[in-house]
């Protein structure tokens, strides 16, 4: 039996350490915009080599209040990956903007740019790239265009805490980076947390505004504001991780570098490509199939974990009936959506797993065998 992702040896390995810091929040007396955050606040910025960080409440308002800081809203476009997760979307729909989606690059499932391109049109402000299951978006083409159209750039950084692209840590690429700690991304609280980096002062000052009521002094208000404020609890936590991220992703990279040696061969699976300049940190690591249900019930019947990211792109929900956009009108993210395929893989998951996951693919690629 090999789970998908386990989370509670995330949790055993620094126990010592995540017990004292809960421990501490509890006995101070003190449980929203303290020291803790303000912390974790400075530690994740130097991680991340950003100016400033923000903690927010989740990934979403990260994405959102980005947005609204930056006066995007109704009339407004903002170029989307035709692949992503809905959040991606759904924080431009919440700023009353339109999310315009453009294709991606097959074997990375990453924002096109030169698709990128052809989307611009004079309402267009922002664009949107996420660096999808871990791997960067190609980001230098990108800001090159959002230099040309003066549009800002905000990178989706939820799946890819740690990653680097041509040296340069993801979340400092563009103007803005978004980040979710969901306990399942490689650095996760114990519940829901955000955040996002920034080395613009003003952005910086706007959001610390806009997630506290759009008050800077108490009882004062100057815009009006949310509460979407990461909490004290959850930053001494993170603060416990952050150490032991890049130990962890260090891992992942191991796992996946195993699955990427034993993958070439096996017919009808297609391993991620790696572009030279990416430094990915494997969140997921997804595979295309050709007949996705067999290799799925060769799984189930080995008892081994799987999940689908994601089955269903964001315009064929429901959510999104209302823009019009049929099937057949994003061919790439349609294609995704209907071969890709994640296999296990975490910081705890050991080598010899992803040997038996192997063997499983391969015999569901010849059965006879
Ligand atoms: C997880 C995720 C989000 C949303 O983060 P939450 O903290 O769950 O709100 C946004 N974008 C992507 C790509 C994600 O994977």
């Amino acid at each position: 039996m090999i789970p998908f992702l386990d989370l509670r040896p995330a949790y055993a390995e620094l126990k010592e350490g995540i017990d004292a810091a809960m421990l501490r929040v509890a006995a101070s007396g003190w449980y929203v915009l303290g020291a803790e955050v303000a912390a974790f606040e400075q530690e994740f910025a130097a991680y991340c080599e950003a100016k400033h960080c923000i903690g927010l409440g989740n990934g979403l308002e990260a994405l959102e209040l980005v947005l609204r800081a930056w006066d995007i809203g109704a009339g407004d476009e903002v170029i989307v990956p035709s692949s992503t997760y809905i959040a991606t979307w759904l924080a431009v729909s919440a700023t009353g903007a339109r999310p315009v989606p453009v294709e991606p690059d097959l074997r990375t499932a990453n924002l096109d740019p030169e698709l990128v391109a052809a989307a611009i049109t004079p309402r267009t402000r922002a664009i949107l790239p996420v660096h999808l299951y871990g791997q960067p978006a190609d980001m230098d083409p990108i800001m090159e265009l959002a230099q040309r159209h003066d549009l800002k750039v905000l990178e989706d950084v939820a799946q890819a805490q740690g990653a680097r692209y041509k040296g340069r840590r993801t979340g400092t690429l563009a103007h803005a980076g978004a980040f979710s700690f969901f306990p399942t991304k490689n650095i996760g609280a114990l519940g829901d947390a955000g955040a996002v980096t920034t080395d613009d002062d003003r952005l910086a000052d706007r959001l610390r505004t806009l997630r506290n009521y759009g008050s800077k002094v108490k009882y004062v208000n100057i815009e009006p504001g949310v509460n979407s404020r990461l909490d004290e609890l959850q930053a001494a936590i993170l603060r416990v991780k952050l150490p032991a991220l890049d130990v962890w992703n260090d891992r992942r990279r191991a796992l996946a570098a195993r699955y990427l040696e034993r993958l070439p061969g096996i017919p009808g699976i297609e391993a991620p490509h790696v572009p030279q300049w990416a430094d990915p940190v494997w969140h997921l690591f997804t595979v295309r199939c050709r007949d996705r249900a067999r290799v799925t019930a060769a799984l189930d019947a080995a008892k081994i974990g799987w999940l689908i990211h994601y089955p269903i792109p964001p315009h064929l929900q429901q959510a999104y009936e209302s823009l019009g956009i049929k099937r057949g009108a994003l061919p790439l993210a349609e294609r995704i959506a209907d071969s890709i395929l994640s296999l296990p893989i975490g910081p705890h998951m050991l080598g010899a797993h992803v040997d038996a996951v192997i063997d499983v693919l391969r015999q569901a690629a010849s059965p006879s065998s």
